[in-house]
């Protein structure tokens, strides 16, 4: 099976780098330390799904946590990219959902083991439409998340403690960015659990940009 494109922009989805903590009053809430570099995880493309999908709430866990987050695309193969140049390879910006299994992720912390796990189940990387830079402009950007219509989650792109630059400069250090590849940028505070029969919905309230699941 061939990977999964990115809608609106048609390319095959390739990693999908996601940050932890990226914002202070989710790091609060956490009672986790606010970081001094950007904390880096991955997602499986297996875990990609799109709006109106049913996400299932997998047995090994009792405690499934939405985060609500701006999603980058990246469009260019890069390496060690310079703050200045970061946004040269931003192809496009949607908006997801990191469902999280808090309970499996906090012992996995408590044994010093990855998050893979706690993360990575089919269905806990859902992604809306993305649309290429040139729509959202200089301004900042708000990204909402409500459950049943409730808002849980708010934030901004002012807030973040890692702009978009820092974390395309920070990432290319590390790995060769290339096109497809996805970076979840992190979530605000607000995290909650999700239960069966919930609508879970991420948006950029100002880009006419979300992503609607059914929690089951
Ligand atoms: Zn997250």
């Amino acid at each position: 099976m061939n990977n999964p494109t990115i809608p609106g922009l048609n390319i095959p989805i390739r990693n999908i780098y996601c940050i932890g903590r990226n914002f202070v009053d989710h790091a609060k809430e956490m009672n986790a330390e606010t970081p001094s570099s950007p904390i880096v995880f991955l997602k499986p493309t297996s875990s990609i799904c799109f709006d109106s999908s049913t996400v299932f709430i997998p047995k090994q866990s009792n405690n499934v946590h939405h985060e609500g987050e701006i999603v980058l695309a990246i469009g260019a193969s890069g390496k060690n990219i310079t703050e200045e140049s970061a946004t040269d390879y931003i192809s496009g910006i949607g908006v997801g959902i990191d469902f999280t299994a808090r309970d499996l992720q906090a012992e996995a912390k408590k044994a010093g083991l990855p998050w893979s796990v706690a993360k990575g189940f089919d269905g806990f990387a859902p992604i809306s439409e993305f649309k290429p830079l040139s729509h959202f402009g200089p301004d900042t950007i708000q990204v909402e998340l409500s459950v049943n219509d409730q808002v849980r989650q708010s934030g901004n792109t002012d807030q973040m403690i890692f702009s978009f630059q820092k974390l395309i400069s920070y990432l290319s250090t590390i790995f060769t960015l290339q096109p497809g590849d996805l970076i979840f940028t992190g979530t605000p505070a607000g995290v909650s659990a999700i239960e069966s029969g919930d609508t879970v919905k991420a948006s950029l309230p100002n880009h006419e940009l979300s992503v609607s699941v059914t929690i089951q």
